[in-house]
């Protein structure tokens, strides 16, 4: 399945990155497109139920625009001929805004949206912040520069070249027979509001591996048959959602009570009430995350891919 956030469908061109001229006249071109990002938010144009991405062309950006903005696009692919750019317009007061237009909350917005512009802006959103988190050589303090349209950032002194990162986490639905537990972290206390188990894949760890540490850590539990059902992009700030389904072999809970504020087991029927929003027990994360899909998918029995972990 594909979840807000994937399915963008532009080439992100490895091959025209590396000519650099190419790629500045091309940001100049007809048929460039920019995606204006203010503080990490899109600007968007509103529809009912419809919302799209403001894309503007160079013509318009270039008249309200200085070089120095103009000049540190970030290129995110192409497709069907035309060229797709995201720049950073925080510090800029002069753009107009038209009616419907707004920049909107990634999060709140990415389900307003297509598949595909979710996707784009996914991948925007993401190399926006690393560009702004890597302004400096994490190896000798200096200054880094962006080049092949954003891919990479070179440091000015030692050449140390940084690439995009992306973090990857485990997130798991932990069953047993007709129960499942979820979990209730610190931030949430009292919320009512509980979701998969999840963690950071650590240093020199299998995405199995993983699952069975956090799911120990946060819960005690010991798990098997670890099945994986599908990943999502989480561009807050670069994370990659590892979704899977995990067999607890044990059932005594005893939580880590310095992250979580409850881990308990419910109730297929518990679970399904509270996925259709119509539970008085407790929440889960809505269809905009992968835990609302893990969840859902094991309450209608259905069957995650066959990739045993
Ligand atoms: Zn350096």
């Amino acid at each position: 399945m594909e979840h807000i956030f994937a399915g963008n469908p532009l080439d992100r061109g490895d091959v025209i990155r590396r000519d650099e001229n190419l790629l500045s006249i091309n940001s100049k071109s007809e048929n460039a497109k920019y995606l204006l990002m203010k503080d990490l938010n899109p600007l968007v144009l509103f529809r009912k139920n419809n919302s799209l991405i403001s894309w503007k062309k160079f013509d318009y950006i270039s008249k309200i625009f200085s070089k120095n903005i103009l000049e540190n696009f970030i290129f995110l692919g192409s497709i069907n001929g035309e060229e797709f750019f995201v720049l950073d317009v925080s510090m800029e007061e002069k753009l107009i805004l038209e009616k419907d237009e707004s920049f909107c909350d990634s999060r709140e917005i990415a389900t307003e949206l297509s598949q595909g512009e979710s996707g784009i802006l996914s991948q925007a959103r993401a190399q926006l912040e690393w560009h702004k988190r890597t302004k400096f050589c994490s190896s000798c303090g200096a200054e880094t520069t962006s080049h092949r349209g954003g891919q990479v950032r070179r440091c000015l002194i030692c050449k140390m070249e940084h690439f995009p990162r992306t973090d990857p986490v485990a997130i798991m639905l932990v069953y047993k027979g007709e129960k499942c537990i979820l979990g209730q972290t610190r931030a949430r206390q009292r919320s009512g509001f509980y979701s998969c188990l999840a963690g950071f894949i650590d240093q020199g760890e299998s995405i199995e591996e993983a699952v069975k540490r956090e799911v120990k850590e946060e819960s005690g539990l010991i798990v098997g048959n670890i099945v994986y059902h599908s990943s999502q992009p989480w561009p807050f700030p670069s994370s990659l959602m590892i979704g899977c389904h995990a067999q607890a072999l044990t059932e005594e809970i005893n939580y880590d009570e310095e992250e979580m504020s409850d881990v308990r087991w419910f109730t297929k029927k518990e679970v399904n009430l509270a996925i259709n929003s119509e539970s008085s027990l407790i929440k889960v994360p809505g269809p905009v995350a992968i835990a609302h899909h893990l969840i859902k998918s094991w309450v209608n029995g259905e069957s995650p891919k066959k990739i045993n972990l």
